[in-house]
């Protein structure tokens, strides 16, 4: 991750001014929360919540204070926009709602995240517990990955939302939203004359993680290619303001190298199953060893980019006997 610590300013088209709060959400994880100088005031995602978090998020307001000479304060932001269920971006609104009795609001497939946050967590552990036994790991390993997975469950508490949005101009304010699926399910783009705040979707130096929609619906590289393609189109688009790193000069030009770079991938992918391979096996070949929660990701990304490429006829299972007949067996690919 490139982080960015600079609080920076920026005006759209339409001179509305925007601040980027680089919130330090993790140690060395900035998450970018932006402040929309509307009526009302609308800050753009909340980081984790985390003591630090917050403490990081008020220390930005203090600094663009006293870097552009403004008055606003944590207080006065009355909209609360969460561009996806991630706790790094949403984790923090509690705190935000305390300081400031901000409305918020949250893309309608995202809104169980906060409101059953340890439903949903629950829940898609055992669709990835099923995922990682069919990807060839030991129940030994898959143990530990799924209690990994867990981590985040002891930092938030479920709390309602008080609107959701699907796609389009956003009531009572200059904001148009654009669903942009894949790396999460409701994640949204968020459009103000010519700046587009990009969420996780289109960032300046890296590609967000990629999972099986089979664990999660409305993730998977099917959604996200998609929705990189439905992006690409929007008109009159100047700069890019991701949820991570750096501003992004030409957001069309990031859009094709992200494809770009999971096609390489999927290509490699596909070469690698030249004989029947497992998840677990190349996983390995694609991403070495990794260690901790790294080894998750590493699957992860593994397992959708394999679930692309049979979802569209590329990879086959080729052991559907043992399939038939054993409840939850590993899955061998060929390409075909
Ligand atoms: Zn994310
Ligand atoms: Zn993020």
């Amino acid at each position: 991750m490139h982080n960015d610590p600079v609080v920076r300013k920026y005006t759209s088209a339409g001179r509305t001014t925007v601040y980027k709060l680089p919130v330090e959400a993790f140690p060395n994880h900035i998450t970018n929360c932006y402040l929309v100088m509307t009526d009302p005031v609308t800050l753009i995602d909340a980081a984790s919540g985390q003591e630090s978090s917050n403490a990081s998020l008020l220390d930005c307001f203090a600094r663009l204070r006293a870097e552009f000479g403004e008055t606003v304060a944590l207080a006065d932001v009355k909209r609360l926009i969460l561009t996806h269920g991630h706790i790094d971006h949403f984790g923090g609104l509690h705190f935000v709602v305390e300081q400031s009795g901000a409305e918020i609001g949250i893309h309608e497939l995202d809104m169980s995240v906060v409101r059953f946050f340890n439903e949903r967590l629950v829940v898609s552990s055992k669709n990835l517990q099923i995922f990682l036994e069919r990807a060839g790991l030991t129940q030994e390993k898959t143990g530990k990955l799924l209690a990994m997975n867990k981590w985040s469950k002891d930092l938030f508490r479920a709390r309602p939302v008080d609107f959701t949005f699907d796609e389009g101009p956003l009531p009572n304010s200059p904001f148009g939203l654009y669903h942009a699926p894949g790396h999460c399910p409701g994640q949204v783009c968020i459009q103000l004359d010519d700046i587009l705040f990009t969420a996780d979707h289109v960032l300046s130096h890296i590609t967000p993680n990629q999972s099986p929609e089979f664990i999660v619906r409305y993730t998977g590289l099917g959604h996200y290619i998609a929705a990189l393609k439905k992006i690409k189109t929007i008109p009159g688009i100047n700069i890019g303001l991701g949820g991570h790193e750096h501003a992004i000069d030409d957001v069309a030009g990031r859009v094709d190298a992200s494809i770009a770079f999971h096609e390489g991938r999927l290509e490699k992918t596909l070469n690698l199953c030249g004989e029947p391979r497992t998840v677990a096996e190349v996983s390995l070949e694609l991403f070495g060893e990794r260690k901790g929660y790294h080894v998750l990701l590493a699957f992860l990304e593994t397992g959708a980019h394999m679930e692309y490429l049979h979802e569209r006829g590329h990879l086959a299972v080729v052991n559907v006997e043992e399939v038939d007949e054993q409840p939850n067996p590993v899955l061998q690919y060929q390409k075909q």
